[in-house]
């Protein structure tokens, strides 16, 4: 167990929609640190069995529990413990120093080079397949869940506060409980949708946003029947890797492997034409 009271609780470093988050200093070891996540309990508040406990865990921590048993992977942020009070929840988090979450960042950089943004969009591939190999759809990727430490551009997913257990079915709508940025049309039409091609969708969205600082879609009306507008400036790779992750029907869109695959990640396989 992680005891909280060795820790001294410092700064705010950042607020969500349900949770504020402190760092906190070990108060011997002054180096040692964590983010501590604290969130008021709610009516709404779901509730997941895991392996290993008596009693159903909050869904955010249960999901967490499935990507932290080894090996895990760097691009996820760690959860430690936890702590469950009265009126709250305490989720003990490793602390990504010196970071930044994306949405700053991009305000910050301006024009990002496409060989930062391709090492960005490697670790977020790499978080997002390792979700789907431990069964969990975030559902909230946007780019305040999303942390970059500086300057070694290491990519973080957090908040996995609406994250869902992939089974064989496929997801309503009322499964998807982000904000909504990265929601697939396929679910905004109510249709049920699976977790890999939603995930592909997000990709593109994020990738996007990081090569125009602005969203791909201002509102509902135009993710579902605006076309894009694409820099033409960027590389045909880029442009097409782009494109093919934000096909509308999710059969046509691009495979998560084949996103990984694609020839912008890979420059020595040929363009498409
Ligand atoms: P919410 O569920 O309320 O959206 P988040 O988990 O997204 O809460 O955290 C809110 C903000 O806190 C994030 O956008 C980020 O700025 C900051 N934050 C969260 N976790 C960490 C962490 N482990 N290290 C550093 N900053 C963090
Ligand atoms: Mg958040
Ligand atoms: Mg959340």
């Amino acid at each position: 167990g992680f005891d909280l009271s060795q820790f001294e609780v410092g700064d705010l470093i950042g607020k969500g929609a349900f949770g504020e988050v402190y760092v906190a200093s070990h108060k011997r070891r002054k180096r040692v640190k964590v983010a501590l996540k604290c969130m008021m309990k709610s009516q709404e508040d779901r509730y997941l069995d895991v392996d290993g406990h008596s009693t159903p865990v909050l869904a955010e921590v249960a999901m967490m529990l499935r990507l932290m048993n080894a090996p895990r992977c760097p691009n996820i942020i760690r959860l430690h413990d936890w702590v469950e009070l009265e009126d709250n929840f305490v989720l003990i988090l490793e602390y990504a120093e010196s970071c930044q979450t994306l949405l700053q960042y991009i305000k910050d950089t301006g024009d990002i080079e496409e060989n930062q943004a391709r090492r960005l969009m490697r670790q977020l591939i790499r978080a997002v397949m390792f979700c789907t190999e431990r069964g969990v759809f975030h559902g909230d990727i946007h780019t305040a869940n999303i942390l970059v430490t500086l300057p070694r551009l290491e990519l973080k997913l957090i908040d996995f506060g609406c994250a869902q257990p992939i089974t064989h079915k496929p997801f309503n709508k009322s499964d998807y409980r982000g904000a909504g940025h990265g929601m697939p049309p396929e679910a905004l039409r109510g249709r049920v949708f699976h977790a890999n091609p939603a995930y592909v969708w997000t990709i593109g969205i994020m990738l996007y946003e990081i090569m125009h600082g602005r969203l791909a879609f201002c509102n509902r009306q135009s993710l579902m029947f605006g076309s894009i507008q694409i820099n033409p400036r960027l590389s045909t790779a880029c442009v097409d890797l782009i494109s093919q992750c934000l096909i509308r029907n999710p059969v046509q869109r691009l495979q998560l492997h084949q996103v990984e695959e694609h020839c912008w990640f890979n420059p020595t396989t040929p363009n498409p034409v």
